[in-house]
């Protein structure tokens, strides 16, 4: 069976995606089967993983308006060692069509109980918003990976995702918690990051992970290549604190079961 995660925060550019791609190759790497689910009509998780979302026959999409399953719609490049169930630009009108729609926020977790025996670890990639695809992921998923820079408004950021969640999780999906605050893009030059990493450890305690995500060049440069850092550069920082966070993951959802 399959664990599930949605990687959230209602934040632009924090990392979810860089998160996404990068813990699925690690976790590939250390032997785990593993499907990424792209719920950004950007397509960047599809993109950063080597697949063409310009070139997609099937997508999330149709897997939302149960026209493909996943097994029908999954991607994979050899290259990255993990499957991708792609998005584009048609996933934008999915917000509107699902509205209409009955068990609207429950269309990705239907179609992920067929696919629960192929894979190890799900990974849902957010987009950044609490919408009906957000609300799709969070009522498919075990746990959300909340990743997050270290900076000044970072703990008020987070109150509207948590209580999201927690209405979620009262609502909807009875299994849903926060799995973990990951620390990404950060730099222990900068003393305010300090800070604000001892005051996210005071205040979710071991919510957050051990692992540190570094800001690293590698990181950036490696969709540029339609690869994850993981990939395109294994001996950089940035690549080897994602295997290492891999591995932490593997260790967290033992003591889930
Ligand atoms: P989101 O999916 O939350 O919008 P992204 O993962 O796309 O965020 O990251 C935003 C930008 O920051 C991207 O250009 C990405 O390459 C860069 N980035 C993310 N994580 C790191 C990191 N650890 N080091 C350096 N750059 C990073
Ligand atoms: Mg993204």
């Amino acid at each position: 069976m399959a664990k599930i995660f949605c990687v959230a925060n209602q934040k632009g550019g924090v990392g979810k995606t860089t998160t996404t791609v990068n813990l699925a190759a690690g976790l590939a790497k250390v032997g785990q089967r593993v499907l990424v689910v792209d719920l950004d009509p950007q397509g960047n998780a599809t993109m950063g993983s080597g697949v063409d979302k310009r070139a997609l026959q099937l997508s999330v999409y149709d897997v939302l308006l149960e026209s493909a399953s996943i097994a029908e719609a999954k991607q994979r490049n050899d290259k990255v060692g993990y499957d991708v169930l792609g998005a584009n630009r048609e996933l934008a009108g999915a917000e509107v069509e699902l509205v209409e729609l009955e068990r609207r926020e429950a269309r990705l977790k239907a179609a992920l109980t067929a696919a629960h025996a192929d894979y190890d670890f799900v990974l849902i990639d957010c987009p950044p918003s609490l919408s009906m695809l957000t609300l799709n992921g969070l009522c498919s998923a075990h746990g959300v990976i909340v990743p997050m820079q270290c900076e000044y408004f970072a703990l008020e950021g987070l109150s509207d995702l948590v209580n999201t969640i927690k209405q979620v999780h009262a609502n909807l999906n009875p299994d849903l918690q926060i799995i973990g605050l990951l620390r990404v893009m950060f730099d222990p030059r900068i003393t305010l990051q300090q800070q604000v990493s001892e005051q996210l450890k005071g205040h979710f305690g071991d919510k957050v992970f051990d692992t540190v995500i570094p800001r690293n060049v590698r990181l950036a440069e490696a969709p540029s290549y339609g690869l994850p850092g993981v990939v395109f550069d294994p001996a950089s920082k940035g690549a080897q604190a994602f295997v290492e966070f891999a591995r932490e993951m593997v260790q967290r959802i033992k003591s889930m079961r």
